[in-house]
């Protein structure tokens, strides 16, 4: 990676600009607001830490919720502040204004380790259209910026690439280090057999990843909604399964896309289908497919079935590089989580460097209590999405190089 880390860096007596990610989800409980889960806090701590003792002094840069563009306090970061300020046991500043006088004020009297999170930068038009002014107004509050707010890179934001066009140094921080690490260095040249397992809701969010990972992949393993696109495309019948019909030409050349390099391409050969969906509904097998058979007329598709488990566990077992994104069924509801949880657990149990990215996938394997069994969970949905498509982040492209 030829990005300047936080590593890199002299930091004793520096005003570092950190931006991160706190974009918790939060809950209402009589007027108070409570973080429901602080995972992305806990995230940021590992460089919030080595800034600390490295004796910087620590300004926080953070969005929380889509106030758009104006002050609204249901949107308040002070929360967050009181609830960092618990998690590394120290005092956290609170600026109720993101940039000017209140702020500088509230910097100048920092001592080196101290910690102060400014107010949600989206209070602010200027972010999110990364207004220069505004963009300079925040540089101007510190010496160094470092990003570690992976989940909001492929945004081109004021505090999240704007600002580093007016600081000298523009780092990555550890969290973004990693993301970048595993969702980019272990990509670019994969142990091989290089196994790719995708599933999800929709071929249409999945397309540019399926084309880029196309080039470096040398399995495919095809699970949730997005088979039955695929199905319709081979002319195998779909019942009332999700399918995009504006896409099953897509789904074909892809498969022939496929064929022409060399690369396998599996589709589940049974599924689960039912015909109700709800967390008490119990789904049956559909059997193996054969010819012009495939999910009954009046029934749903939900998750795979048992010998696609077994014939995808066999290729799990034998890859050096495992990418996951996008769950096989509907993991939510528990009667269509069976096929995920499987997978999951094969993958967790192989000897592969296992990557899971993407929002929905990562929760499910957190769910199942496999999270810390991975190489890597990366922690941004879209971002990581993005990067797997091989487009440039905005948000990474901004920071120095080394
Ligand atoms: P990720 O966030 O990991 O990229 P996606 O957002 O693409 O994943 O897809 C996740 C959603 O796909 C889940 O909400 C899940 O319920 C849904 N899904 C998976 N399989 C099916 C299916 N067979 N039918 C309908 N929805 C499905
Ligand atoms: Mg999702």
């Amino acid at each position: 990676m030829s990005k300047l880390s936080v590593r890199d860096l002299t930091l004793s007596g520096k005003r570092v600009l950190l931006r991160v990610d706190f974009n918790v989800p939060t809950e209402d409980r009589n007027g108070v607001t409570h973080i429901t889960d602080d995972t992305r806090i806990r995230e940021s701590l590992p460089t919030l830490e080595l800034l600390r003792s490295a004796g910087a002094k620590v300004i926080l840069m953070a969005h929380f919720g889509r106030p758009k563009g104006t002050v609204n306090l249901k949107y308040t970061l002070r929360p967050v502040a009181e609830h960092l300020a618990k998690l590394i046991s120290a005092p956290v500043g609170f600026s109720p204004e993101v940039v000017g006088a209140v702020p500088a004020e509230l910097i100048s009297k920092m001592a080196n380790g101290d910690v102060l999170l400014l107010e949600n930068v989206r209070f602010h038009a200027e972010e999110e259209a990364n207004d220069s002014t505004f963009a300079k107004a925040l540089a101007s509050l510190g010496d160094i910026f470092v990003n570690d707010a992976f989940g909001a890179a492929h945004r081109a934001h004021a505090s999240t690439a704007g600002i580093a066009q007016h600081l000298p140094q523009a780092a990555m921080g550890l969290l973004m280090e990693r993301e970048l690490q595993y969702l980019h260095g272990e990509l670019s040249k994969p142990a091989s057999p290089f196994l790719v397992i995708l599933g999800g809701s929709k071929v249409s969010d999945k397309i540019g990843v399926i084309k880029a990972l196309m080039e470096k992949a040398n399995t495919f393993l095809i699970g949730g909604a997005m088979a039955y696109t695929f199905y319709r495309a081979l002319g195998i019948p779909t019942g009332k399964s999700r399918v995009e019909a504006d896409k099953i030409a897509l789904a074909q050349e892809i498969l022939e896309l496929a064929k022409r390099k060399g690369v396998q391409f599996l589709l589940p050969v049974d599924n689960l289908e039912t015909q109700e969906i709800s967390a008490t509904a119990q789904p049956r097998p559909t059997g193996l497919l054969s010819a012009g058979k495939g999910i009954s007329e009046d029934w749903e598709a939900v998750d795979i079935g048992p010998e696609t488990i077994q014939r995808y566990r066999t290729e799990i077992a034998t890859a050096k590089t495992i990418l996951w994104n996008g769950p096989l069924g509907i993991f939510e509801l528990p009667p269509f989580a069976s096929g995920t949880r499987a997978i999951a657990e094969a993958v967790a149990s192989s000897h592969a460097v296992t990557i899971i990215g993407g929002g929905d996938s990562v929760t499910a394997v957190k769910q199942f209590g496999l999270g810390d069994k991975m190489s890597f969970c990366s922690t941004g949905g879209g971002a990581s999405l993005e990067l797997l498509e091989g487009k440039v982040l905005p948000g990474v492209a901004a920071l120095s190089e080394r």
